[in-house]
């Protein structure tokens, strides 16, 4: 089927949103930022991402060369899965890496096993294809904290627990922004309504952590950003409500895991309940549409979400 070409959104501060187009339409960003001739990327999607992140180089005229950093906030494979083949087009570019992540772009044989545990082999395969490994000295660890100039202006990386061991968020305070990974939950487009973004967080396997996710978002609060880049899907603002929607809804995705932590069939059980509660909030929300088209539309978040709750409930 013929495309229109990259989706991309302009936000101002030399920021474009690109739709890496994994899964479906506007459902996982990779952020280019530009400065002064310079460019960096924050997370990349899979491997079929990497010609769209290349035709927005060329569509804005930007050389290859000229791109200084890969940042990947976490080595789940929709933020990192293309990273080492995307280097491949890159030859200035460093990779910049949690140091619990590091050595899984390196050596991404157990990150492969890992998400062949929680996608199925095959359709681990179809989604991501082969990974490919970055050398090893074109990988930078970020320490917690530490700052990186794109053409002067200062990018630093917050380590972020929670989500993942391995993530850290991206502080851009030129722009008054972080670009902040799934430490900060999702929020598609399509849940806006006249109250604003709808948010909940992401408790993918095997790293689900509440008591951190909880003290990531006042970290990332404290910065008194102005606007959130996620990667799902790309700006927020009206941080206040959004922070305190995360909150609430971290203590509720725990309730629900811990209501039904010793049902028999517990993981189904799990799954009615996220549903209802997703489809009563976004309701409350505004959301015109269907309750079908909302179990649609959370359905993959639904599954992975659970998954972790199951995980962390067996294992804390
Ligand atoms: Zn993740």
């Amino acid at each position: 089927m013929p495309t229109a070409g990259p989706r991309t959104t302009e936000h101002g501060d030399g920021i474009t949103a690109i739709d890496t187009d994994l899964l479906r339409p506007i459902f996982d960003a990779s952020h280019l930022i530009l400065e002064n001739g310079r460019a960096a990327f924050v997370d990349c999607g899979a491997n079929s991402s990497v010609p769209i992140l290349l035709a927005v180089l060329a569509a804005k005229d930007i050389d290859p060369a000229d791109v200084d950093y890969l940042f990947l906030t976490h080595v789940h494979l929709d933020h990192a899965g293309g990273a080492g083949l995307l280097m491949q087009s890159l030859p200035n570019a460093r990779a910049v890496l949690h140091p619990r992540g590091a050595r899984h772009m390196i050596d991404p044989s157990k990150l492969i096993k890992g998400a062949q545990a929680v996608y199925g082999e095959r359709s681990f395969f179809e989604q991501y294809g082969d990974i490919v490994p970055i050398a090893g000295e074109r990988v930078v660890v970020a320490d917690d904290l530490q700052a990186f100039s794109l053409a002067g202006r200062r990018l630093s990386c917050l380590h972020t627990e929670g989500h993942a061991r391995h993530h850290y968020c991206l502080a851009d305070p030129a722009a008054a922004a972080v670009f902040t990974g799934d430490s900060f939950g999702v929020s598609y487009r399509e849940l806006d309504t006249g109250r604003g973004e709808f948010i909940y967080p992401t408790t993918t396997p095997v790293h689900f952590d509440p008591p951190e996710a909880h003290k990531t978002i006042d970290r990332i609060m404290s910065l008194e950003p102005k606007q959130l880049f996620l990667t799902h899907y790309s700006r927020v603002t009206g941080l206040d409500r959004l922070a305190a929607d995360m909150h609430q809804r971290i203590d509720d995705f725990v309730a629900i895991a811990e209501t039904h932590a010793n049902d028999d069939e517990r993981t189904d059980a799990m799954h009615r309940s996220m549903y209802r509660y997703l489809i009563a909030e976004i309701r409350a929300h505004g959301f015109a549409g269907s309750d079908d088209e909302i179990r649609e539309f959370v359905s993959k978040d639904v599954i992975l979400n659970c998954m972790g709750l199951e995980f962390w409930l067996d294992h804390h």
